[in-house]
């Protein structure tokens, strides 16, 4: 793997199930960690990453990271905008309530997080946000979903043009379906039946969208910016 050495990274929705794999692979390549969740960050495997407790939806909580970050004397190198929330619901069951959640988290949180880090960036950086095939194609029962995972595309695009001459490159993950509470939690039975899609056979693991992550961070992505890796086991094939 590529060495990431002496790097700094934040790391939002830590706790869950691809966060906490994305802190693991990182911290595994040298990288000095701000984990921040809705609670304190604590993986039982890794030693010496620092917790933040940070709602993405918090304009106050951006605040303060960046200000932790800057009185322990450290620049950004790389953020990952991973916290989200899968709520599904069709157009017509969809609530006004639910939808503004679904873009208050999923969408304001990836707007609040690029604004506040990327001026923590001096040296340049790379930055991750998470979409989803979700924001790729359209599915039925997920409408608020997948506007807000679209819409991290489209930001990842804007900001990836906005930060180039900083050599800020900015680009989106869109997992398939990955084995993590957020989905075995919603619907058991929908878990089965995605398997059934899944050209490779098998659901994606938390790993395989922190080996992605990884790659995007590292300088062996020198040259990518704005755009979007499918990891979904060739779902849309
Ligand atoms: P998860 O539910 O296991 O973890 C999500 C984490 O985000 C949780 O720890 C939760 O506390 C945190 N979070 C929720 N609201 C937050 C807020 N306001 N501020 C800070 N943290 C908050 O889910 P996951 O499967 O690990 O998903 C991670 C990302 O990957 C999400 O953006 C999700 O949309 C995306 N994704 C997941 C899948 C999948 O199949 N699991 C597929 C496509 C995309």
């Amino acid at each position: 793997y590529p060495s990431l050495s002496g790097r700094t990274a934040l790391v939002t929705g830590a706790a869950g199930g691809i966060g906490q794999a994305i802190c693991q692979r990182l911290a595994g390549q040298g990288v000095t960690l701000y984990a921040g969740d809705l609670k304190q960050v604590s993986i039982p495997t890794l030693d010496g990453l620092i917790s933040l407790e940070l709602d993405v939806t918090s304009t106050e909580d951006w605040a303060a990271a960046a200000e932790r970050i800057r009185a322990d004397g450290r620049v950004l190198d790389i953020l990952v905008n991973n916290a989200g929330i899968y709520a599904p619901a069709s157009l017509e069951n969809e609530t006004g309530d639910g939808f503004r959640r679904l873009t208050d988290i999923n969408q304001f949180g990836v707007f609040w997080g690029m604004k506040s880090a990327a001026p923590l960036m001096p040296e340049g950086g790379a930055i991750v946000n998470l979409s989803s095939i979700g924001g790729m194609v359209g599915y039925n029962g997920t409408f608020g979903y997948a506007a807000s995972k679209w819409a991290v595309r489209g930001m990842t695009r804007s900001a990836a043009r906005e930060l180039a001459p900083r050599r800020i490159r900015v680009n989106s993950i869109c997992p398939g379906v990955i084995d993590t509470p957020m989905f075995y939690e919603n619907d058991p039975a929908q878990l089965a039946t995605f398997r059934e899609t899944v050209p490779l056979g098998n659901l994606g693991k938390p790993e395989d969208i922190a080996n992605a992550v990884a790659f995007l961070a590292s300088d062996e992505a020198g040259y990518i910016t704005g755009t979007d890796l499918l990891v979904d086991g060739g779902m849309l094939a």
